[in-house]
């Protein structure tokens, strides 16, 4: 049987697993992103963890490696970029030539995102949809599109940087693009307690809780603590959670205008662990920023995997947007 190495480059852990040709996931590791590399680090842990921690046998009997990575990327050369995201000091780092070289298999690269949308797309709710949208809250905020049955590619392959989006003229929240009132910036998780700080001193006039005073005076909190406050009923935390639902469902309405898709999937550590807090004030805030008419919005069934599974997917059935930019 066919089977696909999928890799999901994130920028704490990279994640490799084995992927049949119905979505399922035979094998799977999840290991941690070290604190600095240089340009072979990457890939020498990808090509690492695929030779040690997967099953040899099934390594051997897999067609190509899919990877979906944070970005942005240079497609044409096969290189990630350094992403805000992720701390290193080198500007870039290649993927593709030296994992292509190391293993002996076709490497296809594409944004984390927009292959999550195509595994979506290809084994997930998205089957037989032409129309659709993954979304990823998570430490980041991104996008994969599928518009008339093709994934968005753009010219360089980065046609979905829904992240910098616009939503905010009054925080003044500067984004790690150096643009300023982008989503990502406001409301990304990682971004959370540098908003909370800007929210409690410009737009918040409630009582001084205790998750007020550490927005304000430190330590920040995480956002991981903001969701436990606001769950746990402190006046601020729930304030400040309506003014993030407000903010996502400008992006998200911002999508739909752009894009008018049949269905929105949504998956990242943000909204999967908070989804009964987010999802349903979301919907009911983008009513009135959207001027198409509203799709369908669903969680992502695949939970943590769906980046392998989106990188498998990419080998599988390859995107035709995406074969212009395949290397080698
Ligand atoms: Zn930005």
């Amino acid at each position: 049987m066919a089977l696909a190495l999928g890799v999901d480059i994130g920028a704490s852990f990279i994640r490799v697993g084995v992927i049949d040709r119905d979505g399922r996931v035979l094998t799977k590791e999840r290991v941690p992103v070290p604190p600095e590399g240089d340009e072979n680090t990457m890939a020498d842990l990808i090509t690492g963890s695929i030779r040690n921690k997967l099953p040899k046998e099934q390594v051997e009997a897999s067609i190509a490696v899919g990877i979906g990575s944070i970005g942005p990327l240079d497609l044409r050369s096969g290189n990630v970029i350094i992403a805000p995201n992720l701390k290193w000091r080198i500007k870039k780092f290649k993927v593709v030539e030296p994992i292509r070289r190391a293993l002996g298999k076709q490497v296809i690269l594409c944004n984390d995102a927009a292959a999550a949308a195509w595994g979506e797309h290809v084994f997930g709710d998205g089957r037989g949809v032409d129309n659709m949208v993954y979304i990823t809250l998570s430490t980041g905020i991104g996008a994969g599109v599928i518009v008339d049955g093709n994934l968005l590619m753009g010219k360089d392959g980065n046609a979905h940087e829904v992240g910098h989006f616009v939503v905010d003229a009054e925080l003044g929240i500067k984004c790690g693009c150096g643009g300023v009132g982008h989503w990502e910036a406001v409301a990304s998780g990682g971004n959370m307690p540098r908003s909370i700080s800007l929210f409690a001193q410009k737009r918040y006039a409630g009582p001084h809780t205790e998750l007020y005073r550490r927005a304000v005076s430190g330590p920040p909190p995480s956002a991981q603590e903001i969701f436990r406050y606001a769950k746990e009923g402190d006046d601020f935390a729930v304030q400040y959670v309506d003014y993030i639902s407000e903010v996502h469902a400008m992006g998200m309405a911002n999508i739909v205008n752009s894009y008018d898709p049949e269905l929105i999937v949504l998956g990242g550590s943000v909204i999967l662990n908070n989804s009964d807090l987010l999802m349903p004030s979301i919907i009911e805030k983008m009513k009135k920023y959207a001027a198409n008419r509203l799709p369908e919005i669903k969680l992502t069934r695949f939970g943590d995997d769906i980046g392998i599974i989106g990188a498998a997917a990419l080998v599988h059935d390859v995107p035709s947007t995406l074969r212009k930019f395949l290397v080698g």
